[in-house]
């Protein structure tokens, strides 16, 4: 018996009974936030992802301060990227005591490393705000010690290469074309002796986004667990998206203007800059402006950027690499991380264009730049991201008369432009699509509104007739 046992553990495939595998949602089931899914298979556990829950903060610090016992039992996390909301938990999980690896390709490493110290920053930050008001004072979430031990766990692995973080089970990552690194995740384990595929859509990117390459169908899946973001919901057309930014930088600079352009600092900011080092280049932009990256932490994540080329599409190639050029280096382009250098910006009064953060004008130096600059009609804001309702993006995208920044009201006169083509999501039939070419049989639909998730669900069902269903929080079901 101890003999057998030994030899299954080295030589063979486990093979597990029919029905014995199983899922458990622990966040990103009924939301968009807190991405974490549990994967039994075979008495191994594996996570897919280990995000923070955002958004409404006295909630969502309740979430983040505790894991279940099941999510820190996992032998292994298998990371799709590196935006917080998908990793940015780690740190919370190796606090608590996870001593296991985390599995990613290597961008996604090198963009947790900044994101993740970024994040404990804000917690830090954020512990002491409460620290002000309540007794006794709470600790933060995690530190930036904790997001550094982190770092220590990270194993990565090449696109498209197989390898097998448990016993009896293979995994691939696979482009997603969402950020830089981002993947989706393919699976393999034996089932009653046969073969059984099972994918991860992480959050699927879009065909034709600038620097990433093209998302990768999944094929011959049994089960595939895809997020349904926007599953509802078409994205305007990246093809004319030189065009509109083209338009709007013109508009502004010909009456003497600035165009300040909120922005995540990783990928948003890049693609923006892209997009403009492109016209430049074409010869399309007439005005010399100088370009402003502010935000240490874009800075940081350009240098990421620079790093990963092999990551770029073939159109990148085209159109800088070969030329022995990178998109992410111009005349006039300056990347500020110091904090007065940022502050000297406001004295300036000629066209410019400033890309800060945070992408929702939530906080950083976005918000010194929205202060000095909205009263001024000669200027545009130019949102370029999803903004969530309550938040100061939101209201600028609302065109109020009035905004408060820093608690204090300003009067808004600038134009404010809104481009939505950027979204790193698929859009509706991108997602339809991606599901029906699967060929999964049976599909779990996570990371979305409750009514897109549902009418996802509804949808597969009613034009693909799959088994298709959501999935709630701390639920465990058969794969
Ligand atoms: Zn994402």
């Amino acid at each position: 018996m101890l003999k057998l046992q030994t030899e299954t553990q080295t030589n063979m495939p486990t093979t597990i009974k029919t029905g014995s595998a199983t899922i458990t949602s622990f966040g990103a089931a009924e939301g968009v936030t807190g991405s974490k899914h549990l994967l039994e298979i075979g008495g191994k556990k594996l996570l897919l992802d280990c995000g923070l829950f955002q958004g409404n903060r006295k909630l969502s610090r309740e979430l983040n301060s505790h894991f279940p016992p099941q999510v820190l039992a996992v032998d292994a996390v298998i990371l799709s990227h590196a935006h917080i909301d998908h990793s940015g938990a780690l740190p919370s999980l190796i606090k608590a005591g996870f001593t296991n690896p985390i599995y990613s390709t290597a961008a996604t490493r090198d963009l947790c490393e900044i994101m993740l110290e970024d994040a404990a920053y804000i917690q830090e930050q954020d512990a002491r705000f409460l620290a002000k008001k309540e007794s006794p004072a709470p600790e933060p979430i995690y530190t930036a010690e904790n997001a550094a031990e982190a770092m220590q766990h990270f194993i990565t692995k090449d696109y498209n290469t197989w390898f097998e973080p448990v016993e009896g089970v293979k995994v691939r990552f696979i482009e997603a074309g969402h950020i830089l690194g981002s993947t989706q995740v393919e699976i393999e384990y034996q089932e009653n002796g046969a073969t059984k595929r099972l994918g991860f859509t992480g959050d699927l990117g879009r065909k034709g986004l600038p620097i990433l390459k093209d998302p990768a169908q999944l094929t011959n899946l049994d089960v595939l667990i895809t997020e349904s973001t926007y599953a509802l919901r078409e994205h305007d057309d990246l093809l004319t998206i030189e065009d509109e930014l083209l338009a709007v930088v013109e508009k502004t600079a010909k009456r003497g203007g600035k165009i300040i352009i909120p922005a995540f600092s990783v990928e948003r900011t890049q693609e923006i800059v892209y997009v403009l080092h492109q016209l430049r280049v074409e010869g399309r932009l007439k005005f010399d402006l100088p370009i402003y990256v502010d935000s240490p932490l874009a800075v940081n994540a350009t240098e990421v950027f620079k790093k990963h080329r092999d990551d770029y599409d073939s159109k990148t190639y085209a159109d800088f690499m070969e030329k022995g050029e990178g998109p992410f280096t111009m005349n006039g382009l300056v990347y500020i991380r110091d904090a007065e250098k940022s502050k000297a910006l406001n004295q300036l009064n000629y066209p410019m264009i400033i890309i800060s953060a945070s992408g929702m004008c939530e906080a950083g130096r976005i918000l010194h730049h929205l202060r000095n600059n909205i009263s001024d009609p000669k200027n545009t804001v130019l949102i370029v991201g999803f903004q969530a309702e309550n938040t100061l993006g939101r209201r600028l995208v609302d065109k109020l008369p009035e905004v408060k920044i820093f608690g204090i009201p300003v009067v808004r006169k600038c134009e404010v432009v809104v481009l939505n083509a950027f979204s790193g999501h698929a859009g509706a039939s991108e997602l339809f699509n991606n599901v029906k070419n699967s060929g999964a049989k049976k599909v779990f639909c996570v990371h979305g509104e409750p009514t897109s998730t549902a009418g996802f669900v509804e949808k597969i069902q009613n034009e693909l007739h799959l088994e298709a269903q959501v999935l709630h929080t701390g639920e465990t079901t058969t794969i």
